[in-house]
């Protein structure tokens, strides 16, 4: 057994032992159900290696995790045009806040923020259907997962259509100020959709190896993106990815996250490793507790952090 798996290992054990573990988000009907027990964590090297423990292999609902690949597809589509409609500042307020919006027309502080992916997700809807476009999302993180078998949850998906009141809130207030373009039950239906994407944390953190390697998909060799944009995803993860609890997260683990409400994270170590943790208990600020912790736990085991003096910058 290796260094990294006995770490994750500990971690795993020390997480079950854990007495605070947050509280499950009951706002979205199916995620309620789900046992505050949980913990996950997988994490893959840049040679390919992945060590995992704890419920690795089980799939959960990634929630606003999806938005760091919807983005991804929506620069790929309009590039730089993204920015006209969406904004690259910590918003400081709650993941599912209205407040901004009347006071900045509509425009959306990020695109991390749900306000912000409701955006994006109307961007990816211009000449396609909502089917075509969750079929394209759903194609793409097949792909970067390599793995065919993720599905996403219609349940949950129709839970949220159901009681998704203040998303319809922010699409129908966002399509007064003429940045949602088309009907807001179809932008919503694909952000719906997208949130109710089920994953493992193997499966998520191989999702995320593109983001550690460069923008380049390293079990295909294709770019996904190019070196830069991968940067400058990495960057918004870091700054608005666990919305108002941003700072914190930079602050405890130092390295870009996105966070979703269904207790998972991704994290990002630039050049080293992609890591997905779970544990569906959230704190105040609608992060997971745990998965938070086993970050932070991880980190200071192995020294990962983006804030670690650079020593090969290539000048
Ligand atoms: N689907 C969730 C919502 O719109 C996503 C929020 C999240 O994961 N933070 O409320």
């Amino acid at each position: 057994m290796d260094g990294l798996d006995v770490i994750v290992g500990e971690i795993a054990a020390e997480m079950a032992a854990a007495a605070e573990r947050g509280k499950v988000a009951d706002y979205i009907p199916d995620l309620a159900s789900v046992s505050p027990r949980h913990f996950g964590i997988a994490v893959i090297m840049a040679d390919g290696t992945c060590h995992v423990a704890g419920d690795a292999d089980l799939a959960f609902s990634i929630q606003s995790i999806t938005k760091v690949f919807t983005l991804t597809m929506a620069l790929g589509a309009v590039g730089d045009a993204l920015w006209k409609r969406v904004g690259r500042e910590p918003s400081g307020s709650a993941f599912n806040s209205i407040v901004q919006l009347e006071t900045e027309h509509g425009i959306p502080r990020n695109p991390f923020i749900n306000a912000g992916a409701i955006v994006v997700a109307d961007v990816l809807l211009a000449r396609h259907q909502p089917g075509e476009v969750i079929a394209e999302f759903l194609r793409f993180m097949r792909t970067l997962a390599g793995d065919e078998s993720i599905v996403i949850d219609h349940e949950v998906a129709q839970g949220e259509q159901r009681t998704g009141f203040r998303n319809m809130a922010l699409a129908n207030y966002m399509r007064a100020f003429g940045n949602v373009h088309h009907p807001t039950e179809n932008t919503l239906g694909i952000y719906f959709h997208q949130c109710a994407l089920a994953m493992s944390c193997r499966q998520l953190a191989q999702a995320g190896r593109f983001l550690m390697n460069g923008g380049r998909n390293p079990e295909t060799g294709r770019s996904v993106v190019s070196a830069q944009r991968a940067r400058r995803i990495l960057a918004l993860m870091l700054s608005c990815g666990h919305y108002d609890g941003s700072g914190e997260f930079a602050y405890r683990v130092g390295l870009p996250g996105k966070s979703g409400v269904g207790g998972g994270i991704l994290a990002i170590a630039p050049g080293v490793a992609s890591i997905a943790v779970w544990s569906p208990g959230l704190n105040e600020r609608g992060n997971s507790q745990l998965g938070t912790l086993a970050l932070e736990r991880l980190v200071q085991r192995t020294g990962w952090s983006v804030f670690e003096p650079v020593v090969q910058c290539g000048v």
